[in-house]
């Protein structure tokens, strides 16, 4: 699949097309991405200031503000439909910390970010787990939903 990627430590990014399509696991959605939007964040990185230099690891997929259609699901997902329009909440709670148990997965301590901790969406399939997978209303545009 094509992927634009963090490949190096430096400013910039690399549009590469030979990227496998991610495997899922149980509890993943695997999504067809239609529309992104670009956040500061993704400048951040693109630009690679201060910041970026000390978060991301590469090489990395980035992007996090997605819509698209559900290609694929895991087993244990109960939720979400193959077909469904999605978009997705970006903050990944770990579900096994003190916070996680007791119903504060969005202080999560070990917290990831899509795109910036895990590979994130601008490419032309991302997985991601089904907690954080929203299903859109009928009638919204790709666009919107990115955002
Ligand atoms: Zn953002
Ligand atoms: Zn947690």
């Amino acid at each position: 699949m094509k992927a634009l990627m963090k490949l190096r430590p430096e400013r910039g990014a690399v549009l590469r097309d030979d990227i496998p399509i991610p495997k899922i696991g149980d509890r993943d959605v695997l999504i067809r991405v239609e529309k992104v939007a670009i956040c500061g964040t993704d400048l951040h990185i693109y630009n690679w200031n201060a910041w970026a230099q000390s978060r991301i690891k590469t090489p990395l997929i980035f992007g996090h503000e997605m819509s698209g259609e559900v290609s694929e699901v895991g087993k244990s997902v109960k939720r979400i439909k193959v077909g469904d329009m999605v978009s997705a909440e970006t903050h990944i709670p770990c579900g096994v910390c003190h916070q996680c148990l007791t119903g504060n997965a969005h202080i999560c301590s070990n917290m990831k970010i899509v795109g910036v901790d895990i590979n994130g969406t601008f490419a032309e399939y991302v997985s991601l787990l089904e907690v954080v997978v929203w299903k859109n209303k009928e009638g919204i545009s790709p666009e919107i939903a990115a955002l």
